[in-house]
């Protein structure tokens, strides 16, 4: 199946500063002075293309800061006068598009929650008639290729060709590293779906902390995705919302400079092709371990607390016999080296002991002496 979106290309619409395309700003306008100073900061770098903050905040509970409304759309259209950067707000009501509009928004966002309700697309697809503006579809909360291509379509037939899509992440139940699963697959679903259709990566709302943006935007880009929206503020240690996963402009300026645009080498050439294509699957294996890797760890940590709260040795010899032993087992049947798989398996469990008897050390350093002095009378 492919999909028929009348589209136009991004470098018909966008103006890329720098590759690649980022679009950045803070999660919220929160004042006047928190936007313009991190505005400010973001052009400066002159890898930024397009300014980006939230105004209407769609919150989980109520009582969170809803966003700074319409006054929010003066202080954008200030720092684009002062920067020359165009402009982008995520609308999700009717009233939204008509009141950025009004204020000369350059770029609309229609944001997760909103692309999970066909209802609310479609009102903001009708609010778009008749109008000429750039307009990027989040992919829904819900792992679901079809509403995200269903929001898209709404968005086209409203007569919008200057469309994009934004890859969020996904929520999940089960726990991990991530705060929104990336679920690639599905990214790359859309873009089998519709070759031409420019997807933007947020490694800001999938990774949910700072320290993993790199990692995720570096992949988005490895993937081929056309650009990333990446949340900055002035300081983000005081954001009114989405505090851990926003960078400094200085600290979005130095991810920027480390990014390694790869160009497939040689278009022409089979060779070539065929072993970026080998490397990316590559790639997407070694993050997936690496993210397992972490999500044992979390798991081992818990079971340090758990074994410390019981009184329970650390190491127990028949568990480590039985995980030896079915591990190997499996391994031999995939063709894997036996020695290999045994040393991968020490190493992973000498790090489990490691971090097991840090626990049980920090335990003993809390309660301190009142659990020594519980020993000697017991004794
Ligand atoms: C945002 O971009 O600040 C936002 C609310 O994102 P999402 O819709 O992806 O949760
Ligand atoms: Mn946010």
């Amino acid at each position: 199946m492919k999909l028929n979106l009348n589209i136009q290309p991004l470098n018909s619409w966008l103006n890329v500063k720098n590759e690649p395309l980022i679009i950045s700003g803070p999660c919220s306008a929160e004042t006047e002075e928190q936007l313009l100073s991190t505005a400010h900061l973001l052009a400066a770098t002159g890898k930024v293309s397009v300014l980006r903050a939230g105004i209407w905040k769609p919150r989980t509970r109520p009582g969170e800061f809803e966003g700074i409304g319409s006054i929010g759309l003066e202080w954008l259209n200030k720092a684009k006068e002062q920067t020359g950067l165009p402009t982008a707000v995520e609308v999700a009501t009717a009233k939204h598009v008509e009141e950025a509009l009004a204020a000369g928004v350059d770029i609309l966002w229609v944001g997760a929650r909103s692309t999970a309700n066909p209802f609310t697309v479609q009102e903001i697809a009708d609010a778009l008639k008749g109008v000429d503006i750039p307009v990027l579809v989040k992919n829904p909360v819900n792992p679901d290729l079809s509403l995200w291509v269903g929001a898209l379509e709404r968005i086209n037939n409203a007569g919008i060709t200057k469309l994009g899509a934004i890859h969020r992440g996904f929520s999940s139940f089960e726990k991990s590293s991530f705060r929104n699963e990336p679920m690639w697959e599905l990214a790359i679903q859309l873009k089998t779906l519709c070759p031409g259709l420019p997807i933007i990566n947020d490694p800001s709302h999938i990774c949910g902390n700072r320290e993993l943006i790199p990692y995720i935007a570096q992949k988005a880009l490895d993937l081929d995705m056309q650009g990333l929206m990446i949340e900055s503020h002035i300081d983000p240690s005081v954001a009114w919302t989405d505090a851990k996963q926003q960078v400094t402009p200085a600290a979005l300026a130095e991810l920027a400079e480390r990014f390694s645009l790869r160009k497939p080498e040689s278009k022409n050439e089979e060779f070539t092709d065929k072993l970026a294509d080998l490397r990316k699957q590559i790639d997407k294996i070694d993050d997936l371990m690496i993210q397992k890797l972490g999500e044992r760890m979390a798991i081992v940590e818990k079971i340090g607390q758990y074994k410390r709260d019981n009184n329970v040795t650390i190491l127990q010899v028949n568990r480590w016999d039985e995980i030896m032993q079915k591990r190997s087992a499996f391994a031999k049947a995939l063709n894997l080296d036996l020695n290999f798989t045994e040393r991968f398996l020490e190493l992973v469990h000498g790090e489990s002991i490691r971090k097991q008897t840090e626990i049980m050390n920090a335990g003993k350093a809390e309660k301190g002496i009142a659990a020594e002095a519980h020993t000697e009378v017991k004794a």
